[in-house]
């Protein structure tokens, strides 16, 4: 059985990340109050060079642009936890004979970065970044991408795992693929299809996933 899964904030704590990466900026650069909320509302949703190119002229910075986010790279990458039960999760998977992938909308590098320090590059079959392979999840170009990536097709069945109501879960369902949703405290998004798996964490559904009918 195919599982494809979403990195941020599903896989990791990317918020997280996130807020300790713009705390660390703006005291290196002693910018002022309000500076790391700046950071964190223009990224918090996605993060690409040209992001640095607004946020060098919003807070008045004098570096190169690409030096900014290579800045950023690195210290996210450094950062990068898993969340609890991940590991574990993805280890019975494998166990169990799972094909597994990744599916995450970003910039190749960072993600790249990512699950390279989060050391656990080596649990998945395919991963597929979105600015690689030319198309964003809810597409599903993106989930029949990372499927063939994987050596699978859509038309086979499978998994998503994500926290995104809209691009994850509601665009998996569209191209076919049974969903897991990981809550991470949030309510379901009215007007979308229930996912399959409700879960509040991602080990709790990789358990909900292994139990399920099919
Ligand atoms: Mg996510």
């Amino acid at each position: 059985m195919l599982a494809l899964f979403d990195l941020d904030n599903t896989l990791i704590d990317r918020n997280g990340s996130l807020v300790g990466w713009a705390q660390g900026f703006a005291q290196s650069r002693q910018l002022p109050d309000g500076a790391e909320n700046v950071i964190c509302e223009r990224l918090r949703e996605r993060a690409y060079p040209a992001d640095f190119v607004h946020l060098r002229a919003a807070l008045g910075l004098g570096d190169d642009p690409g030096d900014l986010w290579r800045e950023y790279v690195d210290g996210i990458a450094r950062s990068v936890r898993c969340l609890p039960g991940a590991r574990e999760g993805l280890d019975a998977l494998r166990g169990g004979g799972w094909t597994l992938g990744v599916a995450t909308n970003g910039a190749g590098d960072i993600q790249r970065a990512k699950l390279a320090a989060a050391g656990i590059v080596s649990y998945f079959d395919g991963i597929c970044v979105s600015e690689e392979i030319g198309a964003r999840k809810p597409a599903r170009e993106h989930f029949a991408a990372a499927a063939a990536l994987c050596g699978r097709q859509l038309s086979t069945g499978g998994w998503m795992v994500g926290d995104n109501p809209e691009t994850d879960i509601e665009g998996a369902r569209t191209a076919g693929l049974r969903t897991a949703w990981v809550t991470t405290g949030r309510t379901w998004t009215d007007g979308l299809s229930e996912p399959d798996i409700v879960a509040s964490g991602v080990a709790e559904a990789i358990v909900a996933m292994r139990q399920a009918r099919f």
